[in-house]
């Protein structure tokens, strides 16, 4: 298959960016500054987490447009009702 246009394909950051652990906590904090560190389901500024809103399962990748700050309890309800 060839597609017309593949210059659609070119982006900015890689697909399936794999992050090692200092990026990675580097991200989250990044994305709690900008939620203004409080759940952004509940406004809870208390045991903050970052979720995925795509998930990593489904070719979510690791960038801050895909991740947003949740509570423990909020982030649980997010994945089927378990803390
Ligand atoms: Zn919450
Ligand atoms: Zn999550």
């Amino acid at each position: 298959m060839q597609g017309p246009i593949n210059l659609v394909r070119l982006r900015q950051k890689q697909p399936r960016l794999k992050l090692n652990p200092e990026e990675y906590t580097l991200l989250r904090t990044r994305v709690l500054e900008r939620d203004g560190w409080r759940c952004q389901e509940c406004g809870s500024m208390e045991g903050l987490e970052v979720h995925h809103m795509k998930p990593r399962s489904r070719l979510g990748d690791d960038v801050i447009d895909n991740l947003m700050t949740l509570c423990a309890g909020c982030h649980g309800k997010c994945h089927g009702g378990r803390p």
